[in-house]
């Protein structure tokens, strides 16, 4: 019995609940300190400044307009109160503009640095985490779920110290103008408080409902609106199912998007008419309290104390209502960043090793071992968030042993061994599915081996450095990935220093040199999203150029599947033997012809190694290999075994 070890998995929302979210918005706003003391310091001097304006408003009616000595009004006095009462507006403007400066950069370069560190983050995951969830969820965590946090980062905080601020300088100079009336202002705020917590809650909720369904539309888009997308409902005429269910995610989004602006509305309208109200019960109390018919004792209440309490009153409705929809808009804030720094929290399940080796690329010889290899593709498990395949696989935390898994389910390798010596030609055969990409994929480490290892040059790959040996292995898919931009750009991807000349001649060396020429743009032409301007055979030659200017140590190649016309294949195969030639290469071939001439051959069948030799060797043995050249020559009429699109049996 193999002991499985696939095993349990921390769910990425355990580690998020590890930290608390608050504390870690606070380190990210950590390198902008210094400008959040100024920010702090202008709130304190804006808000101080404006709580000493109703104190100028009294004096304008107990000392200068109406003394309450009763002497003649004070016109000098009365001169020097209105400058001040219009000099503190000016500088209190002034002060907002230079604070919303402040803010609105350190808000936007926090929210910069963590799109960056998220980005940073995704292009370390491994394979598996790509394979297992949506472009689109991605996309939308990066651009919907960022960008929702930006008000936190900008406006949220700012407008939250400005307000408290206003607020308590608001409440102290009221209790120095009347302790009575302020204790009667605020009675209901506890009440207010409780209220607006519960509303946060339902807030959040929906908060985290609403990114979710932003984050399907996103991905129904990247699906149906990318090339392949529009391929494929073409070609099945299903574009109106597409509108159907992008329209229903649509109205989705509507919903909520409705009921989150609505959730609070009544309570907002509540406390609103209650500040509108409370000026006319305040001058009842003020009434009983000169007369001395309350509990709360006699004040010695003015005109200008009453007008200067009013006025503070109705002063502190705006910033208490917007302390209160703004700690909502932390409180939905709160959710989104959950999400993002649930990504920031997955472990990527291939790391380097500390103290990993560096291969030399001087040293390099090529010897590629699989050493009794077994290999299980990990379980993609529901992040938080869409069901509909927001997921991703193997988080790479790994805390027990699965011994409930059925042993013989799900392995992709069994046991696999074979060994390819330095610049040997090594193919590897076998039926669709039967574990041939997958095999090759543990050699860079796309993925891990889940039993035994991966050597190179007698190092296991999990001790090398990801750089060096990102450097040794090169690869030729089987669908080459050309990204939108100039041929030029996509064949120096392999190598961004690489000069014309070295460009040309990978170009030339691929076959595929004059067919650029041919464009009019030459190698400035455009290959278009995913090389859809280029034909297939061109697409892989493109890919053969990239990497021979790569000049990588090992090369893999997953020849691909469809059909070429005699001299494209031609070209192809010229193009492959160069890249071949004095390397050690490993071959998922699909054309018999093409791999004849190989130094081994194994041949796969189900996960497992079942045989291997030459192809001489192999035909006598009459084997696997023997059996899928057979099919393929009684297909092909002249004899000579040729591509094949139909690799569900005759996969090479
Ligand atoms: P083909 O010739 O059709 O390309 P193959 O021999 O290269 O087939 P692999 O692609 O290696 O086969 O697949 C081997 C097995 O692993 C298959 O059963 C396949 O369904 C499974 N498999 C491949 N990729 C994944 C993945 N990302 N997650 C889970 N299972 C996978």
């Amino acid at each position: 019995m193999r002991p499985s070890a696939v095993v349990t998995h921390l769910t990425s929302e355990d580690l998020a609940q590890r930290e608390p979210v608050l504390p870690r918005i606070a380190r990210l706003l950590r390198p902008y300190r210094v400008q959040i003391a100024l920010v702090l310091v202008a709130v304190v001097v804006a808000a101080s400044l404006s709580a000493v304006g109703p104190f100028l408003t009294r004096a304008v009616f107990d000392n200068a307009l109406f003394p309450l000595d009763g002497s003649e009004p004070d016109l000098g006095l009365l001169a020097w109160l209105v400058g001040g009462l219009c000099a503190i507006p000016v500088v209190v403007a002034l002060i907002g503009i230079f604070q919303v400066w402040l803010t609105s950069t350190v808000g936007n370069s926090a929210m910069a640095d963590l799109r960056g560190d998220l980005f940073e983050h995704l292009q370390k995951m491994e394979l598996a985490f790509f394979t297992a969830t949506k472009t689109g969820a991605i996309q939308s965590r990066l651009a919907n779920d960022v960008a929702g946090v930006r008000t936190v980062l900008t406006d949220t905080a700012s407008t939250i110290l400005q307000n408290t601020v206003t607020v308590g300088a608001a409440i102290v100079s009221m209790v120095v103008l009347s302790w009575q009336l302020t204790l009667i202002t605020l009675f209901v705020m506890p009440l207010f408080v409780l209220m607006q917590m519960r509303v946060g809650r339902v807030r959040q909720r929906l908060a985290r409902r609403t990114q979710e369904s932003l984050s399907d539309m996103t991905a129904i888009t990247e699906e149906a609106l990318s090339v392949s997308g529009i391929l494929l409902s073409k070609a099945f005429n299903r574009g109106d199912s597409e509108v159907a269910r992008y329209r229903g995610a649509n109205r989705r989004q509507t919903r909520l998007q409705v009921e989150q602006a609505m959730t609070g509305r009544t309570f907002f309208a509540v406390v609103q008419t209650f500040f509108a109200i409370t000026p006319a019960f305040l001058y009842l109390f003020s009434g009983w309290l000169i007369t001395g018919g309350t509990p709360l004792g006699e004040d010695t209440m003015t005109a200008g104390t009453l007008v200067a309490f009013t006025t503070l009153q109705s002063r502190l409705q705006m910033p208490l209502l917007q302390l209160m929809r703004v700690t909502l808009d932390v409180q939905t804030s709160l959710a989104l960043f959950r999400r993002i720094f649930e990504y920031l929290d997955l472990q990527p399940a291939i790391t380097e090793r500390p103290g990993a080796v560096a291969l030399d690329p001087a040293q390099l010889r090529g010897r590629v071992e699989l050493r009794e290899v077994s290999f299980r593709y990990p379980e993609p498990r529901a992040l938080s968030g869409s069901p509909a395949g927001d997921r991703f696989g193997d988080s790479g935390i790994r805390i027990g042993d699965d011994t409930d898994r059925p042993e013989t389910s799900g392995w992709a390798l069994e046991e696999v061994s074979l060994v390819v010596e330095p610049g040997q030609l090594a193919a590897i055969v076998g039926p669709s599915g039967s574990g041939k990409t997958t095999a090759t994929y543990l050699v860079p480490r796309f993925y891990d081996v889940t039993e035994g290892a991966v050597l190179i040059d007698g190092h296991d790959v999990r001790d090398l450095t990801l750089s060096s040996l990102a450097d040794a292995v090169g690869m030729v898919t089987q669908e080459p990935y050309l990204f939108h931009g100039t041929i030029r750009d996509n064949i120096a991807y392999a190598r961004p220093d690489a000069t014309a000349e070295q460009i040309e001649q990978a170009a030339r060396d691929a076959n595929i040199h004059d067919r650029i020429m041919g464009f009019p743009e030459g190698y400035e032409t455009i290959t278009g999203e995913r090389g859809y301007r280029l034909s297939g055979g061109e697409k892989q030659r493109l890919a053969i150029a990239r990497v021979l200017l790569k000049d990588p140590a090992i090369l893999i190649l997953d020849e691909a599947t469809s059909a070429l016309d005699n001299e494209t294949e031609r070209l192809v195969q010229e193009a492959l033997e160069r890249a071949t030639r004095s390397r050690t290469t490993i071959a998922i071939a699909h054309r018999l012809s093409t791999i004849q001439s190989a130094d081994v051959i194994f041949g796969l069948e189900d996960g497992r190694i079942v045989e291997q030799g030459t192809h001489h060797q192999l035909i006598a043995a009459g084997g696997l290999y023997k059996r899928l050249y057979d099919e393929q020559f009684s297909r092909e009429p002249h004899g000579r075994p040729q591509c094949d699109s139909r690799r569900a049996d005759v996969s090479l």
